[in-house]
């Protein structure tokens, strides 16, 4: 790379870049670009991954927040047809402006790990228009991502995001494989988000409000935690022992609880 162009990482920006060409590789592999395909590169930084995304025939679009990164990015790949970069806050970018009618995008990043989670969301609000995500975030994320109920991990991040998307844990990356090295480990995971969401809410604003208020204290009972939203009938005619505390509920018992309170305010 061209000294001209060192860069030197920012924290303030969440910047740590791969720079293990066994890891990359890997990613690339669980990507499986294909020619034609329509994909999304979020903060491709020094182009860890670019290079192997735009190698693989498809069509790319990325959104780097960093300045000082658009020279380094424009002049490896700025001649390449295939390729289109927008400098730009990834949360405020309307992705729906990178599909024509009947296109999906596949979304790809290493994450800024301060803003991973309102990036899915924010990503989620897009849910119809894409096929799938890869992406590296904090291993403890991705656990929480792909939790099942029962366990300390299953909360309002594994039950929103599986009530869009199927969830794949893919493999976990240790701190050596990045540029500075974060003090965390790392994993990749896949959501694909459902063709036909296999446990729809009436309203799922409705569902998040229930969701937030049971797990805003973990350790209580159903009846007592949602006792401003639902009443013990309420919540027992929804099918749920409101004696359960919130992570022994899957999300289909959410997803009653949340039809209950539509129910509730609809008749009210
Ligand atoms: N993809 C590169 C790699 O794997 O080496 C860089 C990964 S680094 C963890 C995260 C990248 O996201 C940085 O280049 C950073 O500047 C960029 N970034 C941070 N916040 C962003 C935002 N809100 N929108 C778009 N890019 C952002």
């Amino acid at each position: 790379m061209s000294e001209l162009y060192q860069h030197r990482a920012r924290k303030r920006f969440g910047q740590n870049f791969l720079h293990d060409a066994g890891v990359i590789h890997r990613i690339l592999r669980a990507i499986h670009a294909r020619p034609g395909q329509r994909l999304l590169e979020i903060g491709p930084g020094q182009g860890a991954l670019t290079e192997g995304l735009l190698g693989s025939g498809a069509q790319l679009d990325v959104i780097e927040l960093d300045q000082d990164l658009i020279p380094l990015l424009k002049l490896r790949f700025g001649l390449e047809p295939r390729f289109t970069l927008h400098q730009g806050d990834a949360m405020k970018f309307d992705f729906a402006t990178l599909v024509s009618p009947g296109e999906k995008l596949r979304v790809v990043g290493n994450l800024p790990y301060n803003i991973s989670t309102p990036l899915i969301f924010h990503l989620l609000a897009h849910a119809s228009i894409i096929e799938d995500m890869h992406f590296m975030l904090q291993k403890e994320v991705v656990e929480r991502l792909a939790a099942t109920p029962g366990g300390g991990d299953w909360g309002r991040l594994s039950i929103m995001v599986q009530y869009f998307c199927r969830v794949e844990h893919l493999f976990n990356v240790g701190p050596g494989a990045f540029n500075p090295p974060p003090k965390v480990d790392s994993a990749i995971v896949r959501l694909v988000p459902h063709a036909e969401l296999p446990h729809p809410a009436r309203d799922h604003r409705l569902l998040e409000r229930v969701v937030r208020e049971a797990f805003n204290q973990r350790r209580k009972t159903l009846r007592n935690t949602l006792r401003q939203l639902l009443s013990a009938e309420q919540i027992e005619a929804a099918g749920v022992d409101g004696s359960l505390r919130p992570e022994q509920l899957d999300l289909a018992a959410f997803v009653r609880l949340a039809d209950q309170l539509a129910d509730a305010q609809a008749s009210a």
